[in-house]
């Protein structure tokens, strides 16, 4: 790889005379020469990803104090949530795609943004290397480097097969904004060929076959998106084929939706079936051919295959090669994600720091703070808490780690009263710190990472971008202000995320949502609170506008079923 630090230079060599930064010349004071008209005379940042995680970094970073430089494959931001939305047409793809130098033109212009995918990360140099995957006819290298102070590391994740065949091959996935256009192509295409003369009624079946593997939010929604696609447009377009369509659901679980509250899967999988969407729960996917899916069930051991015309694969996510090749440098090749401290830098690595679906912070020291909190509040060393010292404990847990409420509520723990009953039910009057403590390990097993979603990934953006902004301050007042604590980077609180709920819509102009303070909201108003967050969400006021009229355009004529 030719490195741009060193284009650079030669470029200045010829006509320039600026200053060049790197961190041992600015301390010595010994200006190089350096290139182009740029300056490095501010600290480096070079940002990995425009998602969620990275241009929520970029949205507030004080870019007086930084040269930025933000490098990934695609030029715009997607705003993902309504994905499923765009795989229908019931929102167009441009609708939602925010372009990254819109974003950075916000910002005066300083942030400079390279469109070119990382393909390693050499730590221990600070330098990054990147491939351009831009047209190969086009003229000049497609192979450069980078150099920085510190990296941002927000480069998502990608679809996980767990290695199952055909996947790969013959499934759909549902993570670009291109993976949504295809799938729309394929169920047009599907519809298309199922009214072509010459096939049989079984073929026809199984052309209108859809299958959806994952019931979580992004498999549940598709479902739900899809069945109003049919329903509301397309069997009035294909009135020959309109009995012959069928969705099913596959999920290994017991329940679709598993991570929302009871009350939600189960209004889900009734909906479902009054729709006529056959949700298969406690099936495992061994194998997919582009005919047939085959699956296991779990209860019998029974394997059937049945034929298919289009597979949606969204079961989790999997690792970037470029982030596991990064995790084998830095000694963490056996986690799934790269493992962060709470102030999210890169355990291992000065300087770097990763955040979004690539990530995860390691939870283990919040649990061991935990544990001590607990012993510290059994000060008779019995073993046993009163029931309301055991209530102001776990008050104050939430206050330090509001992150743990939402983990006890995954674990259907959410009302903590349910540990202070024995198991005939009635109330006890002491609580076993041993037998809470182990409740506890269940909990971290289940906190190996925060949910992999924008609300993170956005949150964490904003937190990082403000210990940039303010560790200028804090490094010339080492006293502080009182919000930063502790020493060098621990000056900073550590992050914290805060839980706004989460939606599943579930057609029909229904949704399910999970709002904060143990509210479940379901039904038709909670569909209408969806289309105004959703709205109230979008990035700029242009998508804003376009979304709501997508929305509108499909209210007044359906969907479009052009093949385009
Ligand atoms: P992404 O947003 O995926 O961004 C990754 C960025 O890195 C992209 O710009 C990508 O081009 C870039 N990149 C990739 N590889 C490289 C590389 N090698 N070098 C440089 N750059 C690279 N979350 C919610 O909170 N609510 C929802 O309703 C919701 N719905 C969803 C629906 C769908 C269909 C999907 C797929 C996800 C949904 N999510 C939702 C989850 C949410 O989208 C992710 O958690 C979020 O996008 C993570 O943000 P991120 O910045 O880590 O990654």
């Amino acid at each position: 790889y030719p490195t741009y630090s060193r284009l650079l230079v030669i470029c200045t060599l010829s006509g320039g005379g600026l200053v060049a930064y790197s961190e041992s010349q600015s301390e010595v004071g010994t200006p190089a020469v350096e290139p182009d008209q740029k300056e490095w005379k501010k600290k480096r940042v070079v940002v990995l990803g425009t998602g969620w995680a990275g241009t929520s970094f970029l949205k507030d970073l004080d870019v007086s104090s930084y040269d930025v430089q933000v490098v990934s494959p695609r030029n715009y931001f997607a705003f993902t949530p309504l994905l499923p939305s765009v795989t229908c047409g019931t929102v167009e793809a441009r609708s939602i795609a925010e372009p990254v130098r819109n974003i950075i033109k916000k910002r005066n212009g300083e942030i400079e943004f390279l469109e070119a995918e990382c393909v390693k990360i050499d730590a221990a140099n600070q330098k990054v290397f990147f491939k351009s995957n831009i047209d190969n006819n086009l003229v000049g290298p497609r192979d450069f480097s980078l150099e920085y102070d510190y990296l941002v590391i927000a480069v998502g994740a990608q679809v996980n097969t767990f290695n199952t065949p055909g996947v790969l091959e013959n499934c759909h996935f549902l993570k670009e904004l291109e993976d949504a256009q295809k799938i729309r192509r394929t169920v047009i295409d599907c519809f298309e060929k199922a009214v072509l003369p010459g096939l049989s009624e079984e073929e026809r079946k199984t052309n209108l076959h859809f299958v959806i593997v994952g019931g979580g939010p992004t498999g549940v929604e598709f479902a739900a998106e899809l069945h109003d696609f049919i329903q509301e447009d397309l069997i009035n377009l294909y009135p020959l084929v309109r009995d012959l369509v069928r969705i099913t659901l596959v999920q290994s679980g017991d329940h679709i939706l598993n991570t929302f509250d009871e009350r939600i899967s189960t209004f889900a999988e009734t909906k479902f079936q009054r729709d006529g969407i056959e949700v298969l729960t406690g099936c495992r996917v061994v194998n997919v051919s582009d005919k047939e899916i085959t699956m296991k069930i779990k209860s019998t051991g029974e394997v059937c295959s049945v034929p298919h015309g289009l597979v949606l694969w969204s079961t989790g996510l999997g690792t970037r090669p470029v982030i596991k090749d990064f995790m084998e440098q830095i000694g963490q090749n056996n986690r799934r994600v790269l493992a962060t401290n709470e102030w999210l830098r890169v355990k291992g690595c000065e300087n770097v720091y990763a955040l979004g679906d690539c990530a995860t912070i390691d939870q283990r020291k919040i649990m061991e703070d935990v544990a001590t909190i607990f012993e510290a509040a059994d000060k008779d060393k019995s073993g046993t808490l009163t029931v309301e010292e055991f209530q102001d404990v776990i008050d104050d847990i939430l206050i330090r780690y509001p992150q743990l409420e939402l983990y006890l509520k995954r674990m259907r723990l959410s009302n903590v009263a349910d540990l202070l009953k024995d198991p005939q039910g009635n109330d006890r009057t002491e609580v076993d710190i041993e037998g809470f403590k182990l409740a506890l390990c269940n909990v971290d097993t289940q906190m190996k990472s925060l949910p992999a979603t924008a609300q993170v990934a956005a949150q964490q953006g904003a937190y990082l971008s403000r210990c940039f902004n303010r560790r200028q301050q804090s490094q010339e007042h080492p006293e502080g202000p009182r919000r930063f604590r502790g020493h060098g980077r621990h000056r900073f609180l550590p992050f914290q995320y805060k839980h706004f709920g989460q939606f599943a819509p579930l057609g029909g102009e229904q949704a399910a949502a999970e709002l904060p303070g143990d509210w479940v909201s379901m039904g038709h108003s909670t569909q209408w609170l969806w289309y105004s967050v959703y709205a109230s969400k979008q990035v700029s006021w242009r998508s804003r506008a376009l979304v709501v009229s997508d929305w509108t355009r499909r209210f007044i004529f359906g969907r479009d079923s052009s093949r385009i």
